[in-house]
């Protein structure tokens, strides 16, 4: 499938990602170890070595509205596997971050998810899954998805029914505060 559309290229697109991320895009030679080592290239609609691609070929567009990008788990696999040293996943998260600035979720729910987790952080210093899900469900509107999974959780203890109190809370909610002044 050819999805480079050199009409609609931004000359401006890899030089951005490669500051944002301080990765040397240009020495990527599509050899697609990122995408075999990949445990989602089952579910992506654009392969992550093809997302390298669409990159270098300026496809803004293309790239910032790609599912891929949603459903990329950070597991750093494609880091790893790649022989030039690029640190692929980085580059993926960088892509995330500036679909969302831009207003692109293309997988809606999983923006929910990693918003709900993030907030959970800021407001407990760690993941507090009960509240976590809790809030997921809510602003998702799935409430049967995972429905079968809590009785067995609670039952086993792997759930707690309030938060866990860690020291050092105020340092990570710090750390949120700090980003969002751009520090
Ligand atoms: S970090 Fe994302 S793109 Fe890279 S291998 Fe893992 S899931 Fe795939
Ligand atoms: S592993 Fe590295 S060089 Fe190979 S396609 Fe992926 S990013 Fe490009």
């Amino acid at each position: 499938m050819n999805i480079i559309d050199l009409t609609a290229a931004d000359c401006d697109f890899q030089a951005e990602v490669a500051s944002r991320s301080g990765q040397d895009l240009k020495t990527c030679y599509q050899c697609g170890n990122c995408t075999a080592g990949c445990p989602y290239t089952f579910a992506y609609d654009v392969p992550v070595s093809q997302i390298m691609r669409l990159i270098q070929a300026g496809q803004r567009e293309t790239v910032l509205n790609s599912k891929s990008l949603w459903l990329c788990a950070s597991c750093q696999s494609c880091t790893t596997r790649c022989p030039n040293s690029i640190d692929v996943a980085k580059v993926m998260d960088v892509c995330r971050h500036m679909a969302r600035e831009n207003g692109c979720v293309s997988e809606r729910t999983s923006k929910l998810f990693t918003d709900a987790f993030l907030q959970s952080v800021e407001k407990h210093g760690r993941a507090f899954e009960l509240g976590l899900m809790a809030t997921y469900t809510m602003k998702s509107g799935r409430f049967f998805d995972n429905i079968a999974l809590g009785p067995p959780a609670l039952l086993h203890n792997k759930l707690s029914l309030k938060p866990h109190s860690i020291q050092g809370k105020e340092q990570v909610a710090r750390i949120f505060e700090r980003f969002r002044k751009g520090e």
